[in-house]
């Protein structure tokens, strides 16, 4: 067990990470690029608890997982209940939608959400136990258009955040009624070959043999090279629905590529699935993924009701956005800097800057630092202008007005101030 050693310094929890100005204003920049696409495509927010019942993970995420089976947190509260920090955003979707009552039959349902996911995973670049992902549920469209749309809206994200370099894979991983058959070619394929396969693939060949597909391990990669595709076992349905998604994704010009060894890490996708990766960030390349879950929901006890959605990793997102070169426009600029001449004229100054605040960007000394220091502050703090309150103005009523660009001055009447500099800085 890992024990903060007594008396060091409290340090954030390892995989964990503060997020710093000017930092911040970089995610603020993504949220709000993502959130004008979303807009486009008819999404709105849905916002729910980070922690749920352990059973709803268990149970949608499914046992299997490497995530139930590894990662995830999972405590026990007061009140003796086994609880979880969510791993991921879908199963409360899904509970949610359930619980307050909102499937209806055909009605179509585009939600998302942004928020902190957690799972106990070795931290590495751009992996961390706490990270940060933005999800979009399309809820009860059953056709590949749906499919198509989940995609196009994911790729739609990135181009909207300048990004360029990354790839769309695509796949199919069937459904209840052929999913069996391709489980049971992938035993039999592999009868002979237990003993090269690592540890956790020879107890999905049991469980889950479809994820023995998307072991990371190199031995195991080999081998699942070496199983038939599971297009040849995909029913008359599923396969009509892949190719029509393929169709659908050439007439609106998105390219991809066909990935048979990409099958998702939880149990309740259905049909389609699909990733995205950037070119250029190596070992942990995903962006984000998604696909169908046509059972998720029924499996919850609620009206069966198809869906498709994914999930981006916004951190990774943020590093390909780093490493494609986009410049990210962060206005860091103050309009005014109101700068008090002598200890008398300070509470004049604190008065000016709150009414001046209702419409432009204003900073003012609270550091109680000299005259010089102010205008040193206001020169670094990039203000355009400068609001010189001495004891002269506070007199007559009329305030020196310094263009910090041209460093002239202007005599302006108090009450015109506002309009004056909204005027100069074209507001
Ligand atoms: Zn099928
Ligand atoms: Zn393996």
């Amino acid at each position: 067990m890992e024990q903060r050693p007594s008396g060091a310094k409290i340090q954030a929890i390892r995989g964990t990470r503060d997020i710093l100005p000017p930092d911040s204003s970089r995610w603020l920049w993504l949220e709000e690029k993502c959130r004008g696409v979303l807009t486009r495509f008819g999404y709105s927010e849905i916002r729910t608890p980070i922690f749920e019942y352990t059973e709803l993970f268990n149970k949608g995420t499914g046992e299997t997982t490497e995530i139930v089976q590894k990662q995830m947190y999972t405590f026990v509260d007061r009140g003796g209940r086994s609880v979880t920090l969510r791993p991921e955003g879908t199963p409360s979707v899904a509970r949610a939608l359930i619980e307050h009552g909102l499937l209806r039959g055909s009605k179509v349902m585009k939600l998302y959400y942004f928020g902190p996911m957690f799972r106990h995973d070795r931290p590495q670049a751009g992996r961390y136990r706490q990270f940060d992902q933005l999800g979009a549920e399309l809820i009860g469209a059953p056709g590949p258009e749906g499919d198509a749309e989940s995609v196009h809206l994911h790729v739609s994200l990135l181009r909207a955040l300048g990004l360029r370099q990354f790839a769309v894979k695509v796949n199919s991983v069937g459904c209840p009624e052929c999913r069996p058959a391709y489980s049971g070619i992938i035993r039999e394929a592999l009868k002979d070959r237990v003993g090269q396969l690592c540890e956790d693939c020879v107890e999905r060949l049991q469980k889950n043999p479809l994820r023995i597909l998307d072991c990371k391990v190199e031995g195991c990669r080999r081998i699942a090279a070496s199983v038939p595709r599971i297009s040849g076992s995909l029913c008359s349905d599923c396969s009509r629905h892949f190719e029509k998604l393929k169709t659908l994704l050439e007439s609106i010009g998105i390219e991809f590529e066909e990935d048979p060894g990409l099958v998702r890490g939880l149990d309740y996708y259905t049909r389609a699935a699909f990733e995205i990766h950037h070119g250029r960030l190596g070992a942990q390349s995903a962006l984000g993924g998604g696909g169908r879950y046509d059972n998720l929901i029924a499996l919850y006890g609620g009206v069966p009701t198809p869906a498709v959605g994914f999930a981006a990793g916004l951190d990774r997102i943020l590093l390909a956005v780093e490493e494609e070169g986009v410049t990210i426009p962060i206005d860091t600029g103050v309009d005014a800097y109101v700068v008090a001449v002598g200890e008398a004229t300070r509470d004049k100054c604190f008065s000016i800057a709150a009414w001046l605040r209702e419409d432009l960007k204003v900073e003012l000394d609270l550091g109680r630092r000299s005259l010089q220091s102010q205008m040193k502050t206001a020169g670094s703090a990039g203000a355009r202008f400068a609001i010189i309150v001495g004891e002269d103005e506070m007199a007559s009523g009329v305030l020196t007005v310094k263009d910090m660009t041209t460093g002239q001055q202007e005599k302006v009447p108090e009450v015109d101030v506002s309009g004056y500099l909204k005027r100069m800085l074209g507001k």
